[in-house]
């Protein structure tokens, strides 16, 4: 039997990469701590689900449709988005999640030698991505648990391609508004792509928050990233997408593989597009309300909280945050351990329905031997 030469094959870039370790299915988590249920507040998951339109078309799927290969272009939807948006359908992109257009404009615009940058503390994927294709990732540091425009700007070289800026951020929630971003844009001056990651922009209320579609035909170096994960609930269909000026995505379209977005996802984005005046809606008062009663118990339990925009918040701990996920397991909540974001000690909770919020509450009562 003949060995892969791995040491040869394997660029160095590759070889000093760490694969990603995704957590267990539930029930099996549920067997390891011994909980008969669980309450996952670890993905910024909708905890309604998707609007009714969507679950209809879910629910109504002809099997015999799942032997047809799917429009390979996401015709209807990048239809419905542009009428949306009041853009042309040529200006979208849609992926297997948000998470494969992140891969589609690294490798639009990154060649050998070039680098990327973004914030130390956000969305991993940028770096990741980025790192694993053999690019430099440039982390600039949170300035105030945000975004640091002036640091950004300062890395920037002949070999920066792309900037990415996540609005609202990921996991600390801050966010540029309008005037900040439009500055940035104005000093990068077409020098870069700056993407805008808006996964969580249906969650925002603020009217100074700047909507990356409206931005985009002052900007035509602006790329913006929105997804059906989130607000949507359709985060276990993967699917996503990018919006930017036609000459853009003409080029990173070269780069996108035809077929990743199956049949059900678009059909479910597409009736959910048509379906989301309420669900936002009661989203929007979901998280809402459920925050407020954070803060309060965890401000009772002497904790620090960071929150912002989106359907999250991070608490920071007198303990070891992935010691402190264990325990939340034994009483069947799932946080997220915020080490591999670089905030060692902080969770991140996603907001949830009222009786997960106060197992969560509860729990850490317990944890944190309070009364
Ligand atoms: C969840 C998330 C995404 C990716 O979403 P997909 O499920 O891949 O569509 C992208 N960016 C941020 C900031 C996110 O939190």
């Amino acid at each position: 039997m003949y060995q892969p030469d791995l040491d040869r094959l394997v660029p160095d870039y590759v070889k000093g990469f760490e694969a990603y370790i995704p957590s267990k299915p539930d029930p099996e988590l549920m067997k390891l701590y011994g909980v008969d249920h669980l309450w996952r507040l670890n993905n910024n998951e909708n905890p309604l689900g998707p609007p009714p339109k969507a679950q209809e078309v879910i629910a109504n799927f002809p099997p015999p449709r799942a032997a047809i290969y799917p429009s390979g272009d996401v015709y209807y939807l990048r239809q419905a988005l542009a009428k949306r948006f009041g853009m042309h359908p040529d200006q979208f992109l849609v992926g297997n999640g948000a998470n494969e257009v992140i891969a589609f404009v690294i490798k639009a615009f990154c060649q050998e030698g070039d680098n990327i940058i973004t914030a130390d503390k956000t969305f991993a994927v940028y770096e990741w991505v980025a790192t694993f294709s053999g690019f430099e990732a440039r982390l600039v540091p949170l300035k105030d648990f945000a975004f640091d425009d002036q640091g950004m700007l300062a890395q920037v070289d002949e070999r920066t391609k792309i900037i990415f800026v996540c609005n609202p951020n990921n996991p600390t929630g801050t966010w540029w508004d309008r005037d900040k971003m439009e500055r940035f844009l104005e000093r990068v001056a077409g020098r870069q792509i700056v993407v805008v990651d808006e996964a969580y922009r249906e969650f925002v209320e603020d009217p100074a928050f700047p909507d990356g579609m409206e931005l985009i035909p002052r900007w035509p170096n602006l790329v913006v990233f929105r997804t059906f994960s989130k607000m949507y609930g359709l985060a276990g269909l993967r699917i996503g997408y990018l919006a930017g000026s036609l000459e853009v995505v003409d080029i990173i379209r070269r780069t996108c593989v035809v077929y990743s977005v199956n049949t059900l996802a678009q059909e479910a984005a597409l009736a959910a597009l048509q379906d989301d005046q309420e669900h936002i809606a009661r989203t929007r008062a979901l998280v809402r309300e459920e925050k407020a009663f954070l803060h309060e118990e965890l401000g009772r339990l002497g904790l620090t909280i960071q929150d912002g925009e989106g359907c999250f918040l991070m608490v920071r701990l007198p303990m070891s945050d992935t010691l402190a996920y264990r325990r939340l397991m034994r009483k069947g909540v799932m946080v997220r351990t915020m080490t591999g974001f670089r905030f060692p000690n902080w969770i991140r909770i996603s907001i949830g329905l009222h009786p997960a919020m106060e197992d969560l509450v509860a729990g850490l009562y317990d944890i944190l031997k309070k009364k």
